[in-house]
């Protein structure tokens, strides 16, 4: 059998997949998202982003489709049928179907849409190599720490940076802060402090964040989250970003200018493997 998804209560041929034209997360971009890594068929770090569903939900005013514990039955069920070990799990909660109208819908349910996907690991030339940022303005609305499916501004900085031959777009507000990347959260190491933006409305709450900030504070790493400009990043030791499809990658270059000694740094590269053996510990311990 082909690759399979969930769309509201249905395993459906991925092909077949389909929504009402009158979905709100379609129509609105009303709704919320979670993308989750599984390695060797583990889900890695389920809970907190559950935890961080909850919260987009709660802030958005939008019921949870199914309870949690089928939330978590209903991904095992796919990542089973579709054989996925090594890859993401993607699932979206939109407010639901009904006739468009800005204000929110009286009795109707949330929607849930459940995708999976294959995923090899970073090649070697990019662990060695690293790769290269591009700065773009930072023009999303204030409330980036709800995971919503409106990520308009977030695709025009990842396209504009892929036409500057990058991989990812950092993006800069008014005052010249790196807040964080298109899809991910940025990272500099100065004088082997390790500073990343704080926690608030200004960023999302990445996951991988959350575990590698707890991850190396138990190491004894000098860890700040304060703000840090995109001059300071230029002038950084060394720099990296961090997501649940990329885990932890080296920046090597922003804008074309070389970071550091242009190439991955010690303390990036120890962070990653800091990360990398926490993933493998939970994979042990679930199976
Ligand atoms: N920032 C933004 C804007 C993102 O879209 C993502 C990925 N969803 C991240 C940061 C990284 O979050 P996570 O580590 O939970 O994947």
């Amino acid at each position: 059998m082909g690759r399979l998804a969930y769309v509201n209560g249905r395993y459906v041929p991925h092909a077949q997949a389909m929504v009402h034209v009158e979905d709100r997360g379609y129509q609105f971009a009303d709704g919320v998202y979670e993308v989750v890594p599984v390695i060797d068929g583990v889900l890695v770090d389920e809970e907190p982003h559950l935890d961080r569903l909850g919260y987009s939900l709660q802030e958005l005013r939008i019921a949870w489709p199914v309870t949690r514990p089928v939330l978590k039955l209903i991904l095992r069920e796919l990542m089973t049928s579709n054989g996925l070990k090594r890859g993401l799990v993607y699932f979206q909660v939109s407010r639901g179907v009904a006739p468009r109208d800005h204000k929110f819908p009286a009795g109707i349910k949330s929607a849930l849409v459940i995708t999976t996907k294959r995923m090899n690991p970073p090649s070697e030339a990019v662990l060695r190599h690293g790769v290269a940022v591009s700065s773009q303005p930072d023009i999303r609305w204030t409330r980036r720490d709800i995971k919503s499916l409106s990520l308009l501004p977030n695709i025009l900085a990842k396209q504009a940076a892929t036409e500057a031959k990058a991989f990812e777009a950092w993006l800069v507000d008014g005052d010249g802060v790196v807040t964080e990347g298109s899809s991910t959260n940025a990272w500099i190491v100065k004088d082997g402090t390790v500073i990343t933006y704080p926690k608030g409305h200004d960023i999302l709450g990445g996951i991988t964040r959350l575990s590698l900030l707890e991850l190396a504070d138990k190491t004894g790493t000098k860890l700040v989250e304060r703000s840090f400009t995109l001059k300071e990043a230029i002038s950084a030791d060394e720099a990296f970003l961090t997501s649940s499809s990329a885990f932890i990658l080296p920046v090597t270059s922003i804008d074309g200018q070389q970071i550091g000694s242009g190439k991955p740094g010690p303390v990036t590269q120890q962070l990653r493997q800091i990360y990398l053996d926490n993933v493998a510990r939970q994979v042990q311990a679930a199976s």
